[in-house]
């Protein structure tokens, strides 16, 4: 137990230690020559010789030239979101031409580095990446069904032996769903994307935390498990909240800095299998051990923080590459476990 605990005890210090390392504002959009830039763009629609159609709004933020039918709330929103994306993008790379060609080097704006964007795709090499684990997720998720239901042996009444079918199923929904709202964010980073993102992102970290407690020590009581996860949802769901209808903070609220549900949610999935190690002669533990060093090692290309090379691959999106490996390590272990306890449940039974 001790042992246990003082494995999550060091993973919740680094994350903290990440946490604070995180807090710093965006150099790029603090920039005075850059927020005018900003505000010029969001009046006349222009960045340089470059105009936007979606731009066009009068002062009291109505549409100038649309037709009355589509003048509706949800519409004019989406052109604003357009035109603010637009013009930070555009302002963003005059900005850095200008700094390129007095010899500085890139920095962040908005919490992120300057990326060149393909097809309108803002980080083309994170959507990417983003997709393959969603891809990976699934087919994880779907051989673990297969597994449960058509290679094991079922109880009588037709249920899995496997006490933990339930958790890693509602697991497969937040990972997938994380995955999913991760690839949207990155390919077109508006507030709407991004409050999906961070509470798909809390959704996934509180869960894993909820399953690392249950399946390290083997809780099996369904009361016992109600008594441990209703304190962890019930601050899931505030911080949740909070992020939707208070505050999105890029710099100060804990989980929301652009970065930061990357870096935690790999140390905190980590731990969902990692003390099964320290508690179980778990066959499989090796496979913890890869999970968790390699989610440690991951995080740790974050902290070497360098800007996109050419202008698309940087620090985050090899985070991004890490977890493809990852999330089959992860379901990998996931089946090895349904067998074992399926496996010692059966010998119990004979
Ligand atoms: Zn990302």
């Amino acid at each position: 137990m001790n042992k246990m605990a003082g494995s999550n005890l060091i993973q919740l210090s680094f994350a903290l230690c990440f946490l604070l390392a995180s807090l710093d504002a965006s150099e790029g959009d603090a920039d005075p020559i850059y927020k005018v830039c900003l505000e010029e763009c969001e009046k006349s629609g222009c960045v340089g010789g470059k105009c936007f159609q979606h731009c066009k709004f009068s002062s009291d933020g109505k549409p100038i030239d649309v037709p009355w039918y589509l003048q509706e709330p949800l519409y004019q929103k989406w052109k604003q979101w357009d035109c603010g994306s637009d013009c930070r993008y555009y302002c963003m790379v005059a900005r850095e031409e200008e700094r390129q060609k007095l010899g500085g080097k890139p920095v962040k704006y908005h919490g992120k580095w300057p990326f060149k964007r393909v097809y309108a795709i803002q980080e083309p090499a994170a959507v990417a990446f983003s997709a393959i684990t969603l891809a990976l997720q699934f087919h994880g998720w779907i051989t673990f069904l297969i597994l449960l239901n058509y290679k094991l042996p079922l109880r009588p009444d037709k249920r899995p032996y496997y006490e933990y079918t339930g958790l890693w199923h509602i697991y497969a929904s937040l990972a997938m769903n994380f995955w999913f709202w991760s690839a949207i964010c990155h390919s077109r980073d508006v507030e709407l994307t991004e409050k999906l993102d961070y509470s798909a992102a809390v959704a996934l970290i509180g869960f894993s935390f909820i399953l690392t407690i249950l399946r390290a020590f083997d809780v099996r009581d369904e009361a016992l498990r109600v008594m441990v996860a209703a304190p962890l949802i019930a601050s899931v769901t505030t911080h949740i909240l909070y992020l939707n209808f208070y505050k999105l903070d890029y710099g100060n609220t804990f989980l929301t800095n652009r970065y930061p549900p990357g870096k935690i949610i790999n140390i905190l999935l980590a731990s969902p299998l990692g003390p099964c190690i320290n508690v179980t002669s778990h066959p499989s533990r090796w496979k913890v051990w890869l999970f968790n060093v390699g989610g440690i090692l991951a995080v740790l290309l974050e902290i070497y923080d360098f800007p996109p090379y050419k202008g698309f691959l940087d620090a985050h999106a090899l985070w991004h590459v890490a977890n493809i490996p990852l999330a089959y390590i992860c379901w990998s272990f996931v089946r090895d476990d349904t067998e074992f306890r399926t496996l010692t449940l059966l010998k119990k039974i004979k």
